[in-house]
């Protein structure tokens, strides 16, 4: 019988989330703290070698999609190899990326051409200042680069992150939305979670779903949902994001509500880490070493029932709006966002 990653909610894994490097050139005030950060060494990250070998055993399990992240994925030399080692394991059939963009206009091409067939790029303020009070970097206008890049390539869809921070950048939602109606970008609002320890997370910044959508409706922009429960109205998979298109507009605008209503019951993702730790939430409190497993000499079977048996205990769901909830230690940059 094939082997299939299930927890012991009913729920199928075919998702798996890798970061690459726990590195980035920002410092985004929401991620990491300014100085201090303590790097991991070179040996400790899982060699391309080490990462392919994992996703085809995780694609013998039923995984079809990869999305590299990190920290700033771009920041790890060569990246499009390694795309290229992924994109030739047959069961494989997605490679998206997650980047801060700053380096993806000068590697874009070859990104494609090695096999990423999408990319999210994260922009939370089209400001140049309230930009740079957020990522402590003045490199809006390299984000603006990456995105007309990729759009002149012809990649669709482009999606682009944005955190909204109650008193910093929630004052830009008109702004985000114009930017959607007019250019074919997906504008995904992602609501502030509490991760690591200096994130500066309180409940009264986090701008919730609810409150964006008053305010488009308020706007007198029409939203057409797309998705209904996180499932697309077209086909059945299932995604994070509440989608919706405008009546007259390019774009679109999603919602990942994962503070105000989270979508864990319809999770289907695992993350490994950049030293090799398979987490079955962004919020685990547990970790499950696959790099001990990779260089101690295990064989593939050996690793598949490791990963079977830890994703049967993936978590039920996060618990930050309940009392008792402890944030992971690790920075959303060292976790993989
Ligand atoms: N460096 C890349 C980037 O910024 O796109 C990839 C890694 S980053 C950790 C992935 C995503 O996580 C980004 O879109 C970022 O906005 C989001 N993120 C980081 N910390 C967050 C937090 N505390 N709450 C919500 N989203 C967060
Ligand atoms: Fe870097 Fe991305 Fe974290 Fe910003 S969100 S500090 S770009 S890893």
């Amino acid at each position: 019988m094939e082997k299939i990653l299930k927890d012991n909610f009913g729920r199928i894994v075919n998702n798996l989330r890798i970061s690459v490097t726990d590195r980035c050139n920002f410092r985004c005030t929401y991620c990491m703290p300014e100085e201090g950060m303590l790097w991991l060494a070179k040996d400790e990250l899982l060699t391309f070698e080490e990462i392919t070998r994992l996703t085809k055993i995780f694609s013998e399990l039923g995984v079809t999609k990869i999305r590299l992240t990190g920290g700033e994925p771009l920041m790890r030399k060569d990246l499009h190899l390694l795309v290229q080692q992924i994109s030739c394991i047959e069961k494989i059939k997605d490679i998206a990326l997650t980047t801060n963009g700053f380096f993806l206009d000068e590697q874009a091409e070859q990104l494609v051409h090695a096999g990423v067939s999408r990319f999210t790029v994260s922009c939370d303020s089209l400001n140049p200042e309230t930009f740079e009070t957020l990522t402590r970097r003045n490199y809006l206008h390299k984000v603006f680069e990456a995105l007309n890049v990729i759009e002149q390539l012809g990649i669709r869809p482009i999606k682009i992150n944005t955190v909204l921070i109650r008193g910093i950048n929630d004052s830009e939602i008109e702004d985000f939305v114009e930017l959607a109606r007019t250019k074919p970008y997906i504008i995904r609002f992602i609501e502030f979670m509490p991760i690591g320890k200096d994130d500066g997370w309180t409940i009264d910044k986090v701008v919730s779903t609810k409150e964006i959508i008053e305010h488009i409706n308020a706007m007198g922009k029409k939203l057409i949902p797309l998705t209904s429960n996180h499932q697309p109205l077209t086909t059945n998979h299932v995604e994070p994001a509440e989608r919706y298109k405008f009546e007259d507009g390019i774009g679109e605008i999603g919602f990942i509500s994962s503070v105000s209503e989270p979508f864990c019951s319809s999770c289907n993702r695992v993350r490994i880490t950049s030293d090799g730790k398979l987490r079955t939430c962004l919020f685990s409190l547990i970790e499950t070493d696959l790099k001990f497993l990779l260089r101690g000499g295990a064989g593939d079977e050996e690793i598949k029932e490791i990963i079977i048996n830890a994703v049967l205990e993936k978590e039920e769901g996060h618990l930050i709006n309940q009392t008792g909830f402890v944030r992971p230690e690790r920075t959303m940059s060292a976790i993989g966002g």
